[in-house]
């Protein structure tokens, strides 16, 4: 991108102030209703846990989880985990908000002297997290599976269970039928005699 056709822009929680992260967006455009890829981000965004697929045009299948701010927990962007493949440029990106009304935009001029937002490492462990997240989602689904199959494992040893109890009851009753018969075939001896 031309540099002139941009601009540097440090985002901020409207709420606390707190600096979240810092993008590179179009000179001319309105950045009230769209979401604004973040170059780098500080420890102030709090990745949240749960998961949630998106039903909107413009990222219509993709799954994020909640990116907030970690001062005053407002919600202020997103991080896509999964991706359709037309979005996988998506993928693994922290996104502000500015729709959500949370984060404001501070000028280019003040953008530059911050040391922030010109920290490359920050948005290296900015992407070291959200592997680390992805990886414990993976270790997460595993656990379940395991933990699905134990359970399966246990319900087929007591459906096992119950077969055995109902087996053992039936012997015990062809056992008292037997000796039913028995009874009544000696009676019916006597009664010969
Ligand atoms: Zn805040």
């Amino acid at each position: 991108m031309d540099s002139a056709e941009t601009r540097p822009v440090l985002l901020q929680c409207k709420h606390c102030a707190i600096v979240l992260g810092d993008s590179i967006i179009p000179a001319n455009e309105s950045l009230a209703l769209s979401s604004v890829a973040l170059t780098s981000i500080t420890e102030s965004l709090e990745i949240t846990a749960e998961r949630f697929r998106s039903t909107k045009s413009e990222d219509f299948g993709a799954v994020y989880v909640w990116l907030k701010c970690i001062r005053c927990s407002a919600l202020v962007g997103r991080l896509y985990q999964q991706t359709p493949p037309e979005l996988e440029h998506l993928s693994n990106m922290f996104f502000a908000d500015m729709s959500s009304g949370n984060v404001s935009v501070f000028s280019s001029a003040q953008s530059e002297i911050s040391p922030i937002a010109h920290d490359e490492s920050l948005s290296e462990i900015g992407k070291l997290k959200g592997m680390i997240l992805l990886h414990n989602e993976k270790i997460i689904g595993l656990q379940n599976q395991v933990e699905s199959l134990r359970n399966q494992n246990s319900a087929i040893e007591s459906k096992y269970d119950v077969f055995k109890k109902r087996m053992n009851a039936m012997t015990r009753s062809i056992e008292q039928d037997d000796s039913r018969l028995r009874t009544i075939e000696k009676a019916m001896k006597q009664m010969q005699r």
